[in-house]
């Protein structure tokens, strides 16, 4: 099929008009959104879900996102909302951030790969917003990437992994926070951090001052293990290139990829200047919301230059930078080094 471009410079309403009659008609259609590029389809479709999990090539148990536009739609694809749900809805949404809930009847069962939980966001981006609401409709959205590549955050990612595969793609920006959403297993009281994103542990805690950090988050599961997010037992967000996360202060760091015969570095601004390898800098060490603005470009990059290996230099696991971490060790197929 050919895949239409949507362009919003020269006509910003006709595109979206055009996106969300693509939607309404069963299609797929890849939007921005503030996090990375979604792949929409109407949640309520099963066909149209079907089609998302083949262009992406997606396991069929790794389920999908819900993206509504408000409080009277979650109100159709979730029930028995708990109070701490509202509370979070209050405080993070709109935003890079998605709850786990009970799921209704409304969308279509092969949204929630088999579980009897749907996952839900409610986005701020001004486009995926406009469309939602031009469908009128829940929209079922993962990444729009050919699945276990890096997560796209412009629309020129989307294209290379997906020209053809999909039905359109809306030209817009690069996308500001450049990672996947929060996402949240919300309890009664409680809740479990399932996927680290732009709304912090830390912004949860202030909610759920007993917050679950899933242990998937930082570590390999069992092939055979039940995870809690089926999307954290699979290879993710990985570049051909080899990569190996090092961990350790700079000047250690610096002093061992300075040993190395082949490879290049992915360092932090501060430590360009001391690497005798090629580098590739990251972002300040201090300043882990660039490095997620950085990090999926970063990892496209490594394969465009031919780079066959490389040594990243592992952020903290603080705000933000359990995110970044979060993704670079799946990207690392958890090749971690401790100097
Ligand atoms: P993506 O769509 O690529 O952003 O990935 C969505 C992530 O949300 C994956 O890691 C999924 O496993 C997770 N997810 C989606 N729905 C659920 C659910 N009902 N329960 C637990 N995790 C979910
Ligand atoms: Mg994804």
């Amino acid at each position: 099929m050919e895949t239409l471009r949507l362009y919003l410079d020269k006509d910003r309403e006709n595109s979206i008009k055009k996106a969300a009659k693509i939607l309404k008609n069963g299609g797929i259609v890849a939007i921005p959104t503030e996090t990375v590029y979604g792949l929409a389809a109407n949640a309520c479709d099963d066909n149209a879900i079907k089609a998302v999990f083949t262009a992406k090539g997606r396991p069929q148990d790794n389920p999908l996102i819900v993206h509504i536009d408000s409080m009277e739609m979650l109100g159709k694809v979730a029930k028995d909302i708990p109070e701490s749900a509202y509370k979070c809805a209050e405080k993070f949404w709109p935003g890079p951030f998605t709850m786990v809930l009970k799921a209704s009847d409304y969308v279509s069962k092969s949204v929630s790969a088999g579980l009897s939980t749907v996952a839900v966001r409610m986005p701020s981006d001004e486009i995926a917003r406009a469309v939602i609401s031009e469908c009128t409709l829940p929209l079922a959205a993962p990444s729009a990437n050919a699945s276990g590549s890096p997560s796209p955050v412009t629309s020129e990612h989307v294209i290379k992994d997906l020209d053809g595969k999909i039905d359109a793609v809306i030209m817009g920006e690069r996308c500001s926070v450049g990672v996947e959403s929060t996402v949240v297993a919300i309890e009664e009281d409680n809740a479990r951090l399932l996927r680290p994103g732009a709304v912090t542990a830390e912004m949860l805690k202030e909610i759920f001052p007993e917050l679950i950090v899933d242990k998937a988050i930082l570590s390999q599961p069992d092939s055979d293990e039940k995870v809690a997010s089926p999307g954290m037992k699979y290879k993710h967000y990985a570049p051909s290139c080899e990569l190996f996360l090092v961990e350790g202060e700079s000047e250690k760091y610096c002093d061992f990829v300075n040993t190395k015969k082949d490879g290049a570095a992915i360092c932090f601004k501060e430590e360009a200047e001391l690497i005798k390898a090629q580098t590739f800098v990251f972002a300040n060490q201090s300043d882990e919301k660039a490095m997620a603005f950085e990090l999926f470009e970063m990892l496209r990059k490594l394969d465009e230059k031919g780079i066959k290996k490389a040594y990243v230099h592992a952020p903290s696991k603080n705000g933000v930078g359990l995110a970044v971490y979060n993704r670079l060790i799946r990207a690392c197929a958890f090749r971690v080094v401790s100097v």
